[in-house]
Order: structure tokens, then sequence, then C-alpha cells
């Protein structure tokens, strides 16, 4: 069979009351309990493993939000500093700031794009350091590398949000992260129709993460496993195609007098190309940009509204275009905006490009553009 079947079971049978004294290994492929998962399960888990090497295993989660809140859980304890990148996705910052201080577990946002702010504010009980490349929102690339090795000196660990790249275009382990995290609804699932995370880490780390994930009953369904499972099939040609399309409507927009700055990392010349180049080896078809000065809300929405093939919703990485308006002022404290852009009227939009025709895209944004009735 070339895919897993959909196994679906809450009880397995044992053999006798002196198998069932046996009990089983804690680890993926051997039957317990429908909480432990099944072969459908550790079928993705196996090969989201094997996606990101240096990884021993994976954890799947019902959610990308469950997959970070249970992995901090997992790794800080009482009394302990966690450092969370200014530009994390809005859940995480949440988490970090506001979910964690219940458990005695304080945090301080720190600037991406300023590696040397970071030792500067590690003190004796910081122990983990949660970072995000590209940004959410405003897509700032940083130096992995460089912060991961800061936190590696200072004894702590580094957990990154890997959802944007993928270990196919950033693989975060070899990179000197300890845990990659993704979201798999987003390109993994690929299709908008399963909701998914998933946490990978060497030994021992990953152990202690599974402990967590088991303590707190996290378990995701054989059925949405086999869809994830399907959708990882094609992730590479899916990537590869949108990132083809965003670079092209990136490069239009940097050109659209509506536009101040392109905010697309894959695009020579824009925010964080050259540390992308240098770490990256891939990329993916979300990216956002700012309206110029005379853009004012108003007219942002009219642009949205007047889309005919980007719909307007959360999440991304589907087959199909979103748009999204942002501010990012309330998100990103320390520093809302990469430095050195072009912040026009500070309105943002964000932009999935999924597998549509490139040209049909731009057509439908000059569209768009044109409905503002400004030029
Ligand atoms: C969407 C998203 C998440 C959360 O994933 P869910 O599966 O929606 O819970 C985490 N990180 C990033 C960067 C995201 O965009």
């Amino acid at each position: 069979m070339v895919s897993p079947p959909v196994w679906r079971a809450s009880t397995h049978l044992y053999e006798d009351c002196e198998d069932l004294a046996r009990g089983r290994p804690n680890e993926d492929g051997h039957f317990y309990y429908g909480r432990r998962g099944g072969p459908t399960q550790w079928a993705l888990a196996d090969a989201l493993t094997a996606l990101e090497p240096g990884a021993d295993g994976t954890e799947l989660f019902p959610s990308g939000v469950a997959a970070i809140a249970c992995t901090l859980m997992a790794l800080l304890r009482p009394g302990d500093e966690l450092l969370v990148t200014d530009n994390a996705y809005e859940p995480t910052r949440s988490i970090a700031l506001s979910m964690l201080k219940q458990f005695g577990i304080t945090a301080k946002p720190f600037d991406p794009l300023a590696p040397e702010s970071l030792a500067d504010l590690i003190g004796e009980n910081t122990k983990a350091v949660m970072l995000e490349s590209p940004g959410s929102l405003t897509m700032e690339v940083c130096d992995i590398p460089a912060l991961a090795a800061i936190a590696r000196k200072h004894g702590m660990l580094s957990i990154i949000d890997n959802t944007w790249a993928s270990p196919l275009g950033f693989p975060a382990l070899q990179h000197g992260c300890d845990v990659s995290v993704m979201s798999l609804t987003k390109h993994v699932g690929g299709h908008s129709d399963v909701m998914m995370g998933s946490a990978s880490a060497a030994k021992p780390v990953i152990n202690r993460i599974r402990r967590q994930a088991q303590f707190m009953g996290q378990v995701v369904s054989p059925d949405d496993a086999a869809l994830a499972m399907r959708g990882l099939r094609t992730m590479q040609v899916r990537l590869r195609q949108s990132t083809g399309t965003a670079v092209q409507i990136a490069e239009w927009l940097s050109n659209h007098p509506a536009v101040a700055a392109v905010l697309c990392p894959m695009l020579p010349g824009a925010p964080g190309h050259d540390l992308w180049r240098r770490d990256f080896s891939g990329g993916c078809g979300l990216f956002s940009f700012v309206m110029a000065n005379h853009v004012d809300a108003a007219a942002r929405a009219r642009f949205i509204d007047a889309l005919d093939l980007f719909g307007v919703g959360f999440s991304w990485g589907g087959f199909e275009s979103l748009a999204i308006p942002f501010d990012p002022a309330p998100v990103h404290t320390l520093r809302p905006w990469p430095p050195g852009i072009d912040t026009g009227s500070g309105l943002g939009v964000r932009l999935s490009i999924g597998l549509e025709d490139a040209s049909d895209l731009i057509g439908d944004l000059a569209q768009g553009l044109d409905a503002m009735g400004i030029s």
C-alpha cells in the first residue's frame, strides 16, 4: 500500500491479563491505547522526523498553537524566564507573555534584528528563547544561527516556529535550534481542510515534549493525520510553485505607486533578502506589503474587498490565495516595522499566494488597486 490506512481505534485488545500487565514501551509503533496514536499518526510523525535533519522524533498536536503552548510548558518551570522574538505570531506572544504567567514563568520580548540585545537580556533564570523567521506579518528575517548560538552559549534552549519555510526551506536543527515547531495547518495540510501542529527535536528534548503532550492528552485523529500525510506528499512542488508566483507578484507590487514597501524576503533588494539567501534554500507564498502614504484605511478596505481571486481570511499555505489587512503596532512593540523601509501610510496587507496563475493574480491585484479610486 502506498499510503498508510486510516486506522481508527481508541481501544487495542491485549492477549490476556499477563499481556496487559507486561505493558508496552511508550514509543510510537507500540499499541497501547488510542491516546498514544496508531499507525496513521505514527507514519506522519515519522515522515516529519525524516524531514527535519537532526530530529529523533516528532509529536503531533491538534493545532500549531497547541504545539507551541505545550512545547513551552514542557521546557519551562516556575521561576524560569523565556525570551520571545518581538515579531512572533500573535498567539505565541500571548502564550509567552500572558498564559505562562499562571505557571510562574515570565517572558520578555527581544528585537530579532539586534542579536546583541538578546545577550543583554539573558539573566540567570533565562532558560529558553522562542524564535520565528521570517516574522509574522512584517516578515523580518533574523540571524537564527547567531541567535541560537547565543542561546546555546548560555545553556538555553532555542525553539523556532518554522511554519513559513518548513524544514524544506530551513532545516532549523541544523541551524542550531533545539526544537522546530510547525503549524501543519499551513503548508503541510496545504488544502485548507485540516488543523494540526508538530514539534520535532532530538533526544532528550523530544521526550520532555512527549511527556507533556501526554499529560495534557494531546492527540490528533487518524483521519486528520491521513489528510496531513497526503498534503505532505506534494508540499515541495506546491511550495516551489507558490514561491515563484509570489516573487513575480512582489516584484510587480514593488513598482506600483500605491505601494510603499514590499516585505518579501525572496525578492532581491527587499528587507531580509541577503540573510534569506544565506540561510534558506526555499520560501513560500506568504509575504506582506505596506500601502503608500496617500492610501487610507477605507481605500485599503476597498482594494481588498474588490479582489475576486483572493479570499479574506486567516491562515495561509493553502491552494487558494488570501489577503488580510494588518497593523503591526499592537503585536510588535519593540520595532513595529523592519528598519530602513518606507512605512508609507503604515497600513499593511498580507498576501498568501496559492496555486492560481500568476498573471491572473496580478490582473486581480491591479483591478483591486484601481478600485481604491485614487492613483
Ligand atoms: C497559523 C500559525 C500558527 C498557528 O497554527 P494553528 O494551526 O492555526 O494553530 C503558528 N505559527 C504561525 C507562524 C502561524 O502562521
